[in-house]
């Protein structure tokens, strides 16, 4: 007998591909609820980022902390074999993310680089908060010379409404 609903034979299978892992999906869902809409592994992109919204001229990855060697993070540890190998394999990844987050900078884009260790469910939302204030933050820098930019006439009429 199957024990595995249809939706958990899903999950799994999804996750053995490695696609839409679960704290990708945390990301996306939160950012969608707040009416954020994004692209996905955008592949004309260096480094094919999770995440793109081109409205805040933002990229994101969401990193696990061993495959992408989250310094001082518990949950990069080096297993206890073949020490050599998985140290080399990991600084070349750490070395690639770091040439991927330099390319995209000179291209314009923010990158936000978030690790799996944020998303645990104790500092979830917390962190997703502040993530939210971040992009706020840059859409409003990106947009403050054209909001803030008024013609003097403007200033005037302003003044003689007030002085009424
Ligand atoms: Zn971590």
């Amino acid at each position: 007998m199957d024990v595995m609903t249809k939706q958990q034979r899903h999950d799994c299978m999804a996750r053995i591909k490695g696609k839409n892992t679960k704290p990708e999906l945390i990301v996306r869902r939160f950012l969608w609820s707040h009416g954020l809409r994004y692209r996905i592994n955008y592949s004309r992109l260096p480094g094919k980022p999770d995440l793109v919204l081109t409205k805040y001229r933002t990229v994101i990855f969401v990193n696990g902390c061993f495959w992408h060697g989250h310094d001082g993070c518990r949950y990069y540890r080096l297993p206890k074999s073949n020490v050599e190998y998985w140290t080399s394999k990991i600084e070349n990844n750490k070395a690639r993310d770091q040439r991927d987050r330099e390319l995209l900078s000179k291209m314009g884009w923010n990158v936000v680089q978030i690790w799996e260790c944020q998303l645990l469910p104790k500092s979830r939302e917390a962190y997703l908060e502040s993530l939210l204030n971040l992009l706020d933050g840059i859409f409003l820098e990106s947009h403050s010379v054209k909001r803030y930019a008024l013609p003097d006439d403007d200033d005037l009429a302003i003044a003689a409404e007030n002085s009424d």
